[in-house]
């Protein structure tokens, strides 16, 4: 895997200024403001059953879910009346 590597267009190209892409759509950044920290976990939930999921990093961003860092996942509280599951694998997961 060539992951966080970019493509540069071949100069030469016609396409419009020097575009280059991500090959490795996996590499984000955690959600929360002001951490710069590489996100490893994807965030979910489903309001009308109040549950929270955490999970590997999804390869594409989910639109109504939130990235965040190993230490914002582990940090996580849910509101009063939420449930929050880890569905990560039990090797990974982190104590509490
Ligand atoms: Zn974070």
């Amino acid at each position: 895997m060539t992951c966080g590597a970019t493509v540069r267009t071949p100069q030469g190209s016609t396409t419009a200024g020097g575009a280059r892409r991500t090959v490795c759509a996996v590499q984000r950044q955690c959600s929360r403001s002001g951490c710069a920290e590489p996100a490893s976990v994807t965030l979910t939930y489903q309001y009308r059953v109040a549950v929270v999921w955490l999970d590997d990093l999804t390869g594409e961003r989910e639109p109504h879910g939130y990235d965040l860092c190993a230490r914002h996942s582990a940090k996580l509280s849910v509101p009063n009346g939420w449930r929050l599951e880890d569905r990560r694998p039990v090797g990974l997961r982190l104590a509490g």
